[in-house]
């Protein structure tokens, strides 16, 4: 075994512990808040409504959306149930069309994902929808990343789009160049949103949202409560056994946090949980940088892992 190995194993035994991390730390948020199963960290974010189209949520799950890298993902998710073959940058982009592109309910898809994935955890998968839908966090935009679904994604993350020709055959043929935006050949739908205006309805939603609360010192009263109903979110699109969740509830065991009674000092150690740099206060605007010349992609994270 080479330095190099030697370095190459120690920096991947990193990254997994770091991994394993988030997910214990999503577990235990959900211990204490079992509330984010079926609410947005926010009270605001679900205080408006949602957009919701049954046509455009069957498109994205059938993936029929025009968007190659989403349609792919889409059908990936159906045939293999995701594990290995569905990464994390691919859910990313795939969970941030939905609640931010179409505007749809992160609820709508944590459930299409658990009905689905092999290793379908409910509070990483919750979590992660709700942090793709940028309803858990409030210091400033960057934190809301709304991947762009056109030939950006392609470069990016399937740059010689072996995953999108594997799961979309249709478009086998296509140079990639043509991918991110591909001609209506052999059936394959037009985009079903636009992009650009999309984003920055979002963007702007994001921002009003986020004045409400973001300059409060304390945001308990902010933050989502345990709702009346346990009913599971969806049960009225899946049957399921839920006379439990109509039973008089006698409180959880372990008790979840109760944050009518916080201290401040509470207060600001929760928020912690929160803010992945701790600072909770916002940071300065940064002075925009000069845009560096286009970078030749040389090292790229591959949906193919290679
Ligand atoms: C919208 C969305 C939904 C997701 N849903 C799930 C889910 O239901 N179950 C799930 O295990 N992971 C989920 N993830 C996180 C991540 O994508 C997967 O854990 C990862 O792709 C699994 O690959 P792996 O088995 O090679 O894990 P590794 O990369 O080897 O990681 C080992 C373990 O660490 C944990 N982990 C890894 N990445 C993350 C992460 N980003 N956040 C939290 N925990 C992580 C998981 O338990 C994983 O099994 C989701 C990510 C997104 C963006």
């Amino acid at each position: 075994m080479t330095g190099e190995d030697d370095r190459r194993i120690q920096l991947s035994l990193k990254q997994l512990i770091s991994r394993l991390r988030w997910g214990s730390g999503f577990a235990q948020r959900f211990r204490y808040l079992p509330q984010l199963e079926l609410r947005s960290l926010y009270t605001v974010f679900d205080e408006e409504d949602w957009q919701f189209d049954e046509g455009l949520y069957q498109a994205w799950q059938a993936g029929e959306t025009g968007f190659p890298i989403i349609d792919a993902a889409a059908k990936c998710l159906q045939e293999t149930g995701g594990w290995l073959a569905l990464n994390f940058r691919t859910r990313a982009i795939y969970s941030s069309f939905l609640s931010n592109l179409l505007g749809m309910d992160w609820r709508y898809g944590a459930l299409h994902f658990m009905r689905h994935l092999i290793d379908g955890d409910c509070p990483i998968d919750h979590y992660q929808w709700a942090m793709q839908a940028g309803v858990t966090h409030c210091i400033d935009k960057s934190w809301t990343r709304i991947y762009n679904p056109e030939q950006t994604a392609i470069d990016r993350c399937d740059p010689e789009g072996k995953f999108i020709k594997r799961w979309l055959p249709e478009l086998a043929d296509l140079p990639i160049s043509q991918l991110g935006s591909p001609p209506t050949i052999g059936g394959y739908p037009r985009p079903i949103v636009n992009y650009k205006q999309a984003r920055q309805q979002r963007v702007k939603q994001l921002e009003t949202q986020r004045q409400k609360f973001r300059q409060q010192k304390d945001v308990a009263p902010f933050l989502a409560r345990m709702p009346e109903s346990w009913e599971p979110f969806g049960n009225d699109r899946f049957e399921s056994e839920i006379r439990w969740a109509a039973q008089t509830q006698q409180g959880m065991f372990p008790r979840e946090i109760d944050l009518d009674h916080l201290t401040r000092e509470e207060t600001q150690a929760l928020r912690t949980w929160f803010v992945a740099h701790g600072n909770i206060n916002p940071r300065p605007a940064k002075a925009k940088k000069a845009k560096p010349p286009k970078p030749s992609y040389g090292l790229q994270l591959d949906i193919w892992g290679s």
